[in-house]
This record gives C-alpha cells, sequence and structure tokens, in this order.
C-alpha cells in the first residue's frame, strides 16, 4: 500500500493561513531589505504599495548572519517575525564567495522548510526578446536532490556526490504544483525528469505524480525527459502557456534560468516564490547588483513582481492585479518608462513615479 504521510493531512498545502489584524484591517508581512540594491528596489515597492492602498503593514526584519557552533543561522526576532507573519518579501543577500557565512538563502529555505520553488517566466510588452509570447511556470523542488550537500572524497580523484529523492518531499512539491496550475487555471501538469538514466531516484518523483494524478481529475499530468524539455522550451514555449512544470531541484533551477532568458531575456525581470507549508517568502530572481548599487539605477520590476505574486498568494487579488498592470503598462509605454538594463532612460525613483502614476 502506498503511504501518504504528513502533507496529505495538512489542510494547507502551502496555502496562506494569515488573518489581518482585526483592529486595522491589515495584513502584517515580513520585509527583509536586503543589501547591495535592495534598500532602493524595497523603497519603490514600499512607494507603490502605499500609493495602491494594499492594506499591508511591514515588519523590517534584520537578518544578519550568526555563527552558533558553527553554523549559520539568522537572528531570532526575524524567525519570530516570519513565523508569526507567515509571509514575507525579501531583496537580495549578498553573499560571500568561498569564505564567510554560508548562503542566507539556503538557511532561509532550512529554517521555514521552503519546499516549492515557483518561477514564472512571462513575455513583458516593450522588451524585445526572440519570443514574445512566452508563458512559462516551473515549480522546483526546494530542499534535496542534487543539493542535500552530501559529497566526499572516496579516494584522492574520486568524489562522491549525493542526489538524495524522497517519496515525502517530491509527494509534497508535486502536490503544490497540481494545487497551483489549478489555483490559475492551467489544465496540465508536466513532470520533467531523466528516470531512463536516474531509474531509482527520478523514478520515485514520476511515481508519486502517477500515483498523486489520481486525486486530480481534472489535471492532465504528462512527463517529458529533460532532453526533451530544453529542445521543446527553445524551439515552441509557447506549447507550455497552458501547464504548470515541476521537477527535482536541479532540472528546476537550470530551466527555470532557461526560461528567464527566453522570456525576459535576464533574470533582472523574473520574480520567485518559496513556498512551505505555513510560512512562504517572495523574492527577485536576481542578486544584490553592487555594481550599480546606490546610484538610483536599479530596476525594482522583479521585486514588484514578487511582490504581485505575495499578494496573489495572500489572497489580495485585485491589489495584485492593478499593481502588476501599472508596472507592465510603465514599461511597455516607452524609454521613459523603462530602466537601464533594458535600455531606457528611468532611474529606480522616475519608474517608481510612472508606475504610482498608473495605478
Ligand atoms: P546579480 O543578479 O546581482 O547581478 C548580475 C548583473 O545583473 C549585474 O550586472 C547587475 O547590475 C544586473 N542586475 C541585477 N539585478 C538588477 C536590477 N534589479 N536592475 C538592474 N540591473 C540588475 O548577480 P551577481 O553579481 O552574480 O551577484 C551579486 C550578489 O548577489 C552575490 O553576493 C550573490 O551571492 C548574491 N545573490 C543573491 C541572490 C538572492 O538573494 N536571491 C540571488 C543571486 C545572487
Amino acid at each position: 500500500t502506498r503511504r501518504f504521510l504528513s502533507v496529505k493531512n495538512q489542510p494547507s498545502i502551502g496555502k496562506f493561513t494569515g488573518k489581518p489584524n482585526p483592529s486595522t484591517g491589515k495584513f502584517t508581512v515580513s520585509f527583509i531589505e536586503g543589501d547591495g540594491i535592495g534598500p532602493e528596489i524595497s523603497q519603490s515597492v514600499k512607494q507603490i504599495f502605499d500609493a495602491a492602498k494594499v492594506p499591508i503593514d511591514w515588519e523590517p526584519c534584520d537578518v544578519s548572519p550568526l555563527f552558533i557552533n558553527g553554523l549559520t543561522t539568522i537572528p531570532e526576532p526575524a524567525v519570530q517575525s516570519i513565523n508569526k507573519n507567515l509571509v514575507a518579501l525579501k531583496g537580495p543577500l549578498a553573499t560571500p564567495i568561498g569564505k564567510g557565512h554560508r548562503s542566507l538563502n539556503l538557511t532561509l529555505r532550512k529554517t521555514f522548510g521552503l519546499f516549492a520553488n515557483v518561477r514564472p517566466a512571462k513575455s513583458i510588452e516593450g522588451f524585445k526578446t526572440i519570443y514574445d509570447n512566452v508563458d512559462l511556470v516551473i515549480i522546483r523542488e526546494n530542499t534535496e536532490g542534487e543539493y542535500s550537500g552530501i559529497e566526499h572524497v572516496v579516494t584522492p580523484g574520486v568524489v562522491q556526490s549525493i542526489k538524495l529523492i524522497t517519496r515525502d518531499a517530491s509527494e509534497r512539491v508535486i502536490r503544490y504544483a497540481y494545487e497551483y496550475a489549478r489555483a490559475i487555471g492551467r489544465p496540465r501538469v508536466i513532470v520533467v525528469h531523466k528516470s531512463t538514466i536516474q531509474r531509482l531516484a527520478d523514478g520515485l518523483f514520476v511515481d508519486v505524480a502517477k500515483e498523486l494524478s489520481q486525486e486530480y481529475p481534472d489535471i492532465q499530468l504528462e512527463t517529458e525527459l529533460i532532453d526533451n524539455t530544453v529542445l521543446n522550451v527553445v524551439s515552441n514555449p509557447s506549447s507550455y502557456s497552458n501547464a504548470v512544470s515541476v521537477c527535482p531541484n536541479l532540472y528546476g533551477d537550470i530551466l527555470s534560468d532557461l526560461n528567464s532568458g527566453l522570456s525576459a531575456g535576464s533574470l533582472g525581470l523574473t520574480p520567485s516564490a518559496n513556498i512551505g507549508h505555513e510560512v512562504s517568502i517572495f523574492e527577485a530572481v536576481h542578486g544584490s547588483a553592487p555594481d550599480i548599487a546606490g546610484q538610483n539605477k536599479a530596476n525594482p520590476t522583479a521585486l514588484l513582481l514578487s511582490s504581485v505574486m505575495m499578494l496573489n498568494h495572500m489572497g489580495l487579488n485585485n491589489h495584485a492585479d492593478k499593481i502588476e498592470k501599472a508596472v507592465l503598462s510603465t514599461i511597455a509605454s516607452g524609454p521613459e518608462g523603462r530602466t537601464g538594463d533594458l535600455a531606457g532612460k528611468a532611474t529606480t525613483s522616475s519608474f517608481t513615479d510612472a508606475v504610482i502614476g498608473r495605478l
């Protein structure tokens, strides 16, 4: 007999269960401004949310890393804030290369059990890439696979690196993919895998998807080898516009960047969500861009579109639609409505003002 553990019995698989403060009618959201361009793009989001009268109070969180027993952790007040509010918006965090603290992004994923990384990639009008009709959604397993960190030297010149796939982790991310497809009205879930080679590991991932499909008769399950996926995505991306793809960690990491390149031409416009059972954290895909920090040049679009995903997750769909429309129509309006990374003339603050003018 097959066993579906905890996840099945959880009423909310990645659903937001927070409530607004009864006295103000507003939700509280934890806000990590981040490093580099983080404060500038955060400021833009706050101004636009204020102007759009979104019923949210921000709770600033300091996630400066701490070292406890040789491990990187984040300060307890930040953990408490995020656990209380169940939702956070996060600017980019810089990771020192090769030394110092380990990635705070990984620490956050572990601390809050953020098991699904949702990355939509959609063409943006006003910024030409090879295709103008890309609308892809990848859901990446976020906790194990090749990122389990189990590696050792067997003997000099021989290294073993372990890809870990478990039924539980596969089930919760695939179930989330089915739920997400339903929520956004897409009739297909595509499991991307390489079970011809990784017979047991990817085989288990595919098996779990097939078992779960019985519970989602309204969604068509398809399986696709990753080599076919990359070929199909670059030759005919619009064939995925009515699907949600779900895959193990490393495939999802690589495929989602491919999708971003096809849709937006860069990572600078791409939003993402990290979904946990209770807590979810929304962030731009790009990093802290130290080369342009403090110069009023940063494009806040990716963080803004991440905040739109957050509003949809919280059920504030009307606010989400309003802000998304204002951002996209500003970019489509011409060079004055686009920042330098999109070959435009806008600064971070003039772009923000233009978005506010279109709310
Ligand atoms: P990056 O994404 O910060 O920058 C790459 C290039 O894209 C730079 O030229 C930058 O100017 C440009 N760019 C990025 N975002 C932009 C924006 N919003 N507007 C305009 N231009 C933008 O990548 P990187 O330089 O490899 O990384 C810098 C730091 O960010 C590193 O410490 C890295 O670890 C960290 N990082 C953090 C996250 C995260 O917090 N999720 C993700 C990626 C990288």
